[in-house]
């Protein structure tokens, strides 16, 4: 019976002992951080980002690993990615944890990463070097470029200058960015007079990057390997197409005249809607026609791509400039001589009142897509995919059969939608019939834009190990003192009750003893 009762004795001593253990620790993990973090101020303890790796795993992920100095649960890692001008904080780990895996790219395309160690307080103590990384091309992804520059130039547009669109290292200042596999290069004549400051320069070209990026995820593909905007002394506004764009140095087409906005973005677009899609009548009968007797479908290309055009800017600018359109609409146009059918506005081609099918066509755009998103939950940026799927020209010679008419959009539109477009094209492409808006609604443009230029962060360790941690422990702890509580008290009453019986039965035995 001693034994039992001392063995308990030392394990309800051991509990206590432990559970006081427990707290000290609580409480000096309060303690020991600020003294830490006092320390990590002072300088008293150093932290160094020793090494940091960064390395693409396939064409979707990139492993990034360090080696920290000295680490603690106090410390953070901040990861951090850059794509094109975005910063995204993509997680925050214990500075415990020396690895992390980035799951959130694109396939051919440039990123930067950089690791950040901060305090409890976000208070920055050391920070790795920027690395930078190009993910492999996807080679089983249908988007992915399927030709060099040269030679695509040479099937689909053979009739090219030998020198359209070249730059050399010498004479060019290049910029060069990897999206998806194509290398986006901004080439810049050195001889440009007057020179563009090197703000303008940086936005422009950063600008260049957004928006083929941006671009380019409506239609996830681009058949060539580059695609080029060349900037000459005296050069004139020529391309418009997959290969790239010309501009010059003074007049309506110098590069500070086209600026970083709607132009720039609406020109980009044109790489796929006018290069890689073409329509079928553009302008017939070269610059004019007959509306009476002839149409043209040079509303879809202008249309269109106005709306694209747009809806690749920033937010805001993108509504503020889709709402300007609509007022145009129908505060110029509407009730008036200048609202014709759509396959007959492309007459004011070249005139002041071209605008009126870049507009209008917009705004029809601009419904399709909201007929798209309310019926069959998928939106313009769908059918654009599969318009790119059935007639993307990638040889002279397949321009036959691929070209686009106002007829064979509304034929694809029937086939890819439950909603019967027929009406409606008779109404407000055939007719002028009011369009149906009253104002530019956020919730059609958002899901068109899909970008992941920046991320949320993905983990977040601070906010959610932390707390559990100290709870745990103090669960723990208060576990521990109860059950030595409860044990010592039943022991206790156990003993008491115990030695209330104990005389009697020593002397009984001692009785029998004696007897
Ligand atoms: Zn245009």
């Amino acid at each position: 019976m001693e034994t039992t009762y001392r063995k308990t004795l030392i394990v309800v001593f051991s509990l206590l002992i432990m559970s006081s253990t427990l707290l000290g620790n609580t409480t000096n993990c309060i303690n020991g951080t600020w003294s830490k973090t006092e320390n990590l101020l002072k300088n008293e303890v150093k932290v160094e980002v020793l090494q940091f790796n960064v390395t693409a795993t396939s064409p979707y992920s990139v492993k990034l690993q360090w080696k920290l100095s000295y680490n603690s649960s106090n410390l953070y890692i901040k990861v951090i990615r850059y794509f094109i001008t975005f910063e995204s904080t993509i997680a925050i780990l214990s500075s415990t944890i020396s690895n992390f895996t980035d799951q959130w790219v694109q396939f051919g395309t440039q990123y930067s990463y950089k690791i950040v160690v901060i305090n409890e307080n976000n208070e920055i103590l050391a920070q790795s070097e920027t690395k930078h990384i190009i993910t492999p091309i996807d080679q089983n992804n249908p988007g992915k470029p399927l030709y060099n520059w040269t030679y695509y130039k040479n099937i689909k547009y053979p009739f090219s200058q030998e020198n359209y669109l070249n730059y050399d290292q010498d004479n060019f200042t290049i910029f060069r960015y990897i999206l998806h596999g194509v290398n986006v290069t901004v080439a810049v004549a050195k001889n440009l007079s007057p020179n563009p400051s090197t703000n303008f320069l940086t936005s422009f070209v950063n600008h260049v990057f957004t928006y083929f990026h941006r671009h380019w995820t409506v239609y996830q593909a681009f058949p060539i390997n580059e695609y080029r905007i060349i900037v000459l002394h005296n050069g004139k506004l020529c391309g418009e197409d997959e290969l790239g764009l010309q501009y010059g140095d003074t007049g309506k087409d110098a590069i500070t005249q086209v600026g970083t906005g709607g132009r720039l973005s609406h020109e980009i677009g044109h790489a796929w809607i006018g290069g890689i899609l073409q329509v079928e009548r553009n302008l017939p009968n070269g610059k004019t026609f007959n509306p009476e007797t002839q149409d043209s479908d040079k509303w879809i290309i202008e249309g269109f791509d106005s709306f694209y055009g747009n809806i690749q800017l920033d937010l805001q600018e993108a509504l503020n400039m889709l709402q300007h359109d609509l007022e145009y609409y129908r505060n110029t146009m509407l009730g008036t001589s200048l609202d014709k059918p759509l396959v007959d506005l492309p007459i004011y081609f070249g005139t002041e009142y071209a605008y009126t099918y870049y507009c209008k066509g917009e705004l029809v755009a601009y419904l399709i897509n909201k007929i798209l998103i309310d019926t069959d939950n998928k939106t313009l940026n769908d059918f654009m995919r599969y318009l790119y799927s059935k007639y993307n020209i990638t040889t002279w010679e397949e321009r036959e059969t691929k070209l686009i008419s106002t007829e064979k959009l509304l034929q694809e539109l029937n086939n890819f939608s439950k909603y019967n477009f027929t009406e409606f094209f008779q109404k407000y492409v055939y007719n002028t019939t009011e369009l149906p808006i009253e104002k530019i609604d956020t919730k059609y443009i958002q899901p068109l834009r899909n970008f992941q230029e920046q991320i949320p962060t993905q983990i977040n360790m601070t906010q959610t190990q932390q707390p559990t941690k100290n709870t745990n422990l103090i669960i723990a702890t208060s576990t521990i003192i109860i059950t030595a509580t409860l044990i010592t008290t039943i022991l206790i009453t156990k003993r008491k009750n115990k030695k209330d019986k104990t005389p009697n039965l020593s002397n009984s035995s001692s009785n029998q003893t004696k007897s």
